[in-house]
């Protein structure tokens, strides 16, 4: 079993019940080539306790991410097959061939970047194709 990649944070937030100052926890997480997240807010003030999770990341935990630990830059070998590499990207990302075409010329140009378990997600997926990929801070 592949090792489970995990990128998380805390944060300061206000309590939705009471607007106390409470510390939240957000986890984004590879997990047999699934990404898994989960937010948790707990609050010393009313004792509210919130855990969420499933779905899409949420745009607002995946910028924290991004600031809290920097871009990852999926890189690929300039030599590898690109129809490998569009077929692999399409399969993981789930995304019509048409939006393909960018992201390719996006991580073959090395603009394509993200947050460790996406980048990692992807960077396996081409190495289980053959494609010699890594996924690297930036
Ligand atoms: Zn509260």
């Amino acid at each position: 079993m592949e090792p489970v990649v995990v990128e998380c944070l805390t944060y300061r937030a206000e309590c939705q019940d009471c607007g106390a100052g409470t510390t939240c926890s957000g986890v984004q997480a590879l997990v047999n080539g699934s990404l898994t997240w989960d937010t948790e807010i707990s609050c010393p003030s009313c004792g509210l306790r919130l855990a969420v999770c499933g779905g899409d990341l949420p745009a607002e935990l995946r910028d924290r991410l991004l600031a809290e630990h920097g871009a990852v830059r999926l890189r690929v070998d300039q030599a590898a097959s690109r129809a490998v590499a569009m077929r692999v990207l399409r399969n993981v990302l789930g995304l019509p061939l048409a939006d393909v075409k960018s992201v390719l010329h996006e991580v073959v140009t090395g603009r394509y970047v993200g947050t460790m378990p996406e980048m990692e997600r992807l960077a396996r997926g081409l190495r289980a194709a053959g494609v010699d990929a890594v996924a690297a801070r930036t």
